[in-house]
């Protein structure tokens, strides 16, 4: 069943792209919008739109490879 509904991944062209929203931390509604491909890991290509500003092929926040930055 393919998932018509959602835009096909233009990267591997067989995953589809899912929106992701509502991705506020802290019970804050942020205005916060990301697509990922569902042919994950082996694609992961990811869009996200934030504050007006694209941001392609960001590290997924899985933990791995990538650590946040915490000024004390
Ligand atoms: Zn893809």
């Amino acid at each position: 069943m393919a998932n018509e509904n959602f835009p096909i991944c233009r990267k591997c062209e067989s995953g589809n792209l899912l929106p992701l929203s509502d991705f506020g931390g802290q019970g804050a509604s942020i205005q916060y919008k990301a697509w990922v491909c569902s042919n994950a890991p082996d694609c992961g290509f990811n869009i996200k739109i934030r504050n007006g500003d694209v941001y392609i092929n960001e590290p997924i926040a899985s933990g791995a490879g990538y650590s946040p930055r915490v000024r004390s």
